[in-house]
C-alpha cells in the first residue's frame, strides 16, 4: 500500500513482531497491507497506528492492534475458510481476516456500526466480508456451518448456537467473562467434545442483547 500512513503502519508491524504478537509471514504481510486509518473516525486517523483500542461510534471501540494480531494468529486461517465474526465494529478485524480466508460473515447489533463497518470495508475495497445487522448470540444460521467463529465482544458464556454452527474440528475464539476483564478462550470442536484452552486476560466491550 502506498499511502501517507505507510511509515507508521510499518513501524506498528515491526513493534508487534518484536513483542511476539505477530509471528506468521502471511499475517505480517496482511497487517502491512491493511489501511487501519480507514477504520477509525476521520479525526483519529493520526493515531490509527498506535497500539491501543480507540473509540469509534456508540461507545464502542476498535480493538488494539496487538489484540487483532493475537486473535488472527490463534484462528489458524486457511484460504478455504468460511468465518463468522460476532461484533463487526469498525470492520478492521474482518478486513485483516478477509485476506487470509475465503468469506466472512460479520454480525453487528448496532445499526450505526453496521453502516460504519460497511463504509470502511468499502473504502478499503474489501469484497468478501458481508456485514449483517443482527444479535450475535444466536450466531448466523443462514450461512452455517463455519470453519471459525471469532467473537470480538465480551461474552458471559459460550452459546450453544455458536458451537452448533461450527464445523467439526472448527475453532471458536471468544473473550469469556462478565466483568471488565475476560479470559480469551480457544475452543476446538472435536468428536470427543469441546477442547478449551485459555490464552490469558483481555478486555473487550460487552456483548449487548
Ligand atoms: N471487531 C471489531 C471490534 C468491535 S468492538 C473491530 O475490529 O473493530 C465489539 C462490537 O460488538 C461492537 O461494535 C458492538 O456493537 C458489537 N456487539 C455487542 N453486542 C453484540 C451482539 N449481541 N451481537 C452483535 N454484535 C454485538
Amino acid at each position: 500500500m502506498l499511502d501517507e500512513f505507510r511509515g507508521q503502519r510499518e513501524r506498528m508491524v515491526v513493534e508487534l513482531v518484536k513483542q511476539g504478537y505477530l509471528r506468521s509471514e502471511k499475517i505480517i504481510k496482511v497487517f502491512n497491507e491493511t489501511p487501519r486509518h480507514l477504520f477509525v473516525r476521520e479525526e483519529d486517523r493520526n493515531f490509527a497506528y498506535a497500539d491501543y483500542p480507540m473509540p469509534i461510534l456508540a461507545g464502542q471501540t476498535i480493538s488494539a492492534p496487538h489484540m487483532v494480531a493475537i486473535m488472527t494468529e490463534l484462528s489458524e486461517t486457511n484460504p478455504k475458510d468460511k468465518v463468522l465474526e460476532i461484533g463487526a465494529g469498525s470492520g478492521y478485524q474482518a478486513a485483516i481476516l478477509s485476506k487470509l480466508v475465503k468469506k466472512i460473515y460479520s454480525i453487528e447489533v448496532d445499526p450505526e456500526l453496521v453502516t460504519f463497518a460497511k463504509q470502511n470495508l468499502g473504502k478499503a475495497r474489501i469484497k468478501n466480508v458481508e456485514v449483517v445487522h443482527g444479535e450475535g448470540s444466536k450466531g448466523y444460521e443462514k450461512a452455517k456451518p463455519y470453519d471459525k467463529i471469532i467473537v470480538t465482544c465480551a461474552t458471559p458464556e459460550i452459546f450453544d448456537s455458536w458451537t452448533s454452527q461450527l464445523k467439526m474440528n472448527g475453532i471458536l475464539l471468544a473473550p469469556v467473562g462478565g466483568g471488565f476483564y475476560q479470559e480469551l478462550l480457544k475452543i476446538r470442536k472435536t468428536k470427543k467434545g469441546l477442547e478449551k484452552k485459555n490464552h490469558g486476560g483481555c478486555a473487550f466491550v460487552p456483548l449487548r442483547r
